[in-house]
């Protein structure tokens, strides 16, 4: 959908995932590794505000002029989760700005306007929730509205899976089986909406050193045939079976990486998203998030496209 011509503006929500399926086939010859995952949106989101402005005097010709600026989120009691905003960067470091940089580039704009993200974060930073691909695909989305669809959904797609693996699913969020390096989205039509808790240890894991960590075999390809039993298992599933199909292969990798993860994944039926360090279970009943100690304890709700 373009935007009304002279529109400047856009606010949106960038949702979190949670892997509810991640199997690793092997190591790619490119250092990446083959995946077969399925993700699902959950309703813990960063807030994002994408403005077109006037380029700043001081940016070379032709060159992107992108700014971001971190702002406080608003109260949400039931997400109210501490994030530290000192180790999120405001620079190219930010795939946010990267996307935005991206995209005015491939479109040509970026001679002609310049572009100002304000960014909420709620998803914590280093927690394998994809907050960063999602911020970064929220933004794609919301900029080529403003600037009328410059790009064909393959070149946005493309665009995508060069800021990041994550980065393409979150164009279409819900639920989806990834493949490749993750990038390779298709869309599901996903289980019934489900409850889940999410429990934030006060550290983050890096996704190269927990990948680094795996130590797994060479994989030379092709894939094998998707599981058509998987798919159907998901999209069937009530919460109370999605619980059966969960794997997660960096789970091992996560823990001997930080051997404080292992306790907590022991305690109360806790799964892994991506390569963590957050942990997330099903919630079958009510009840209090959590009464195990280490971590902060936040409800959240899985979301549809
Ligand atoms: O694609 P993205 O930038 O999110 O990946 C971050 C890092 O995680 C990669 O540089 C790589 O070390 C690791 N990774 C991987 N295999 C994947 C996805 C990520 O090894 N499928």
């Amino acid at each position: 959908m373009s935007a009304p011509a002279g529109e400047r503006l856009r606010l949106g929500k960038a949702p979190a995932k949670i892997n509810l399926y991640l199997e690793v086939l092997g190591r790619r010859p490119d250092g990446f590794h083959e995946l077969v995952t399925v993700l699902q949106t959950i309703d813990l989101c960063d807030d994002l505000t994408v403005e077109l402005r006037e380029r700043r005097g001081e940016i070379a010709p032709g060159a992107p002029d992108v700014t971001l600026q971190l702002t406080a989120p608003s109260s949400d009691q039931r997400l109210d989760i501490s994030t530290s905003a000192d180790s999120i960067p405001t620079d190219l470091d930010n795939l946010a700005v990267r996307a935005a940089d991206r995209l005015l580039t491939s479109s040509g704009a970026a001679g002609d306007i310049g572009v100002s993200l304000q960014l909420a974060k709620r998803i914590p930073v280093g927690g394998g929730l994809g907050g960063g691909s999602s911020d970064a695909a929220l933004t794609l989305r919301l900029l080529a509205e403003l600037l009328g669809s410059p790009c064909s959904r393959d070149e946005m797609q493309s665009l995508a899976a060069d800021l990041g693996s994550d980065v393409p699913f979150f164009l279409t969020g819900g639920t989806a089986l990834c493949t490749g390096r993750g990038e390779i989205v298709e869309p599901l039509s996903g289980p019934q909406p489900f409850e889940i808790v999410l429990r934030i240890p006060d550290f983050g894991l890096s996704t190269p050193t927990i990948y680094q960590a795996l130590n797994a075999q060479p994989f030379s390809g092709p894939a094998p045939a998707l599981s058509s039993e998987l798919i159907s298992s998901i999209d069937d599933a009530l919460s109370t079976t999605l619980e059966d199909l969960f794997r997660n292969d960096l789970e091992v990798a996560a823990h001997r990486t930080e051997p404080r993860l292992a306790s907590m994944l022991n305690q109360g039926g806790f799964h892994l998203s991506g390569s963590g360090s957050t942990l997330f279970r099903y919630c079958h009943q009510g009840g209090p998030a959590g009464t195990e100690t280490g971590g902060q304890f936040v409800r959240a709700v899985s979301i549809s496209r």
